[in-house]
C-alpha cells in the first residue's frame, strides 16, 4: 500500500482514538504563560511543566517580573524541570527581547519567533498551532517515534520526519496529528515495548508487520 493511502487510514484511526486530544501543557488563556510553558517543556514532560507553573506564575506573573528576575533565583524557582541555567538565561532573554523588540507581544511569524532565547523550530510551530491557528507539525518524541514505526519517515531527525509528514498529510490535520501521535505513543505505541496486538493501526504499521 502507497504511504499516502496508509496516512489516509493512520489520520482516520487516529481520530477515531482520540477525538479530543489537545496540547498536554495547561494553558491559561495567557499567551506569554503558554510561551514560558514551551520553554519550560525542553527534555521536560508536560506534566511536571504544570505542576511547577501552578505556582511560578504567582511569584512571576508577567513580562515585566520575568525580565527582571534574578537569574540563579529564577533557576532556582524551575529546578525541577531540569536545564535549569539554560531555561532560566531563555526565560529572562525571551521576556526582555518581547518588551523591547516586540512591543509585549507574541509574534507569530516564524523568523521573529525563533529569534527569541530558548525558541527552537518545535516551540515555534507549538506556539503558532496553539496561539495562532497557523498549521504546522510538533515533532516531539512521540511523535517521530510513531511516525517512524508507522513507516511515515525514516528518519530521526525532527525537522526531515516533519517534511515527511507534511508531504503525505494534509495541512487542516497537521496541528491535530502531533496531538495525536504523543497521545498514542503515550498510551499504545510506548518507547519501551509497544502494545502492538491491541493497536488500532497494526494493519498499516511497517514496524508491527516487519518480518
Ligand atoms: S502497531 Fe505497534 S509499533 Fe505500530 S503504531 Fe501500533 S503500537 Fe506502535
Amino acid at each position: 500500500m502507497r504511504k499516502t493511502e496508509r496516512a489516509k487510514i493512520i489520520l482516520r484511526e487516529l481520530h477515531k482514538l482520540y477525538p479530543d486530544a489537545v496540547c498536554s501543557l495547561d494553558d491559561d488563556g495567557d499567551s506569554f504563560h503558554f510561551l514560558v510553558r514551551s520553554i519550560l517543556s525542553a527534555q521536560c514532560t508536560d506534566r511536571k511543566v504544570n505542576l511547577l507553573t501552578q505556582t511560578l506564575f504567582d511569584k512571576y506573573a508577567g513580562m515585566r517580573d520575568f525580565a527582571d528576575a534574578d537569574q540563579s533565583a529564577l533557576g532556582e524557582d524551575i529546578k525541577s524541570c531540569g536545564l535549569y541555567r539554560a531555561k532560566s538565561r531563555a526565560i529572562i532573554a525571551t521576556s526582555a527581547m518581547l518588551l523591547h523588540r516586540f512591543n509585549g507581544q507574541i509574534p507569530s511569524e516564524r523568523a521573529e519567533l525563533e529569534s527569541l532565547p530558548g525558541v527552537g523550530r518545535k516551540i515555534s510551530n507549538l506556539i503558532r498551532g496553539e496561539l495562532f491557528g497557523i498549521p504546522g507539525i510538533v515533532v516531539d518524541t512521540h511523535c517521530g517515534r510513531v511516525a517512524k514505526r508507522l513507516g511515515l519517515t525514516d528518519s530521526d531527525q525532527p525537522l526531515q520526519i516533519e517534511k515527511d509528514l507534511t508531504a503525505c498529510i494534509p495541512e487542516s490535520e497537521w496541528i491535530k496529528l502531533g496531538h495525536r501521535f504523543v497521545a498514542h505513543g503515550r498510551a499504545v505505541c510506548t518507547a519501551r515495548k509497544p502494545s502492538c496486538e491491541a493497536c488500532a493501526l497494526r494493519e498499516v504499521c511497517l514496524y508491527a508487520n516487519r518480518s
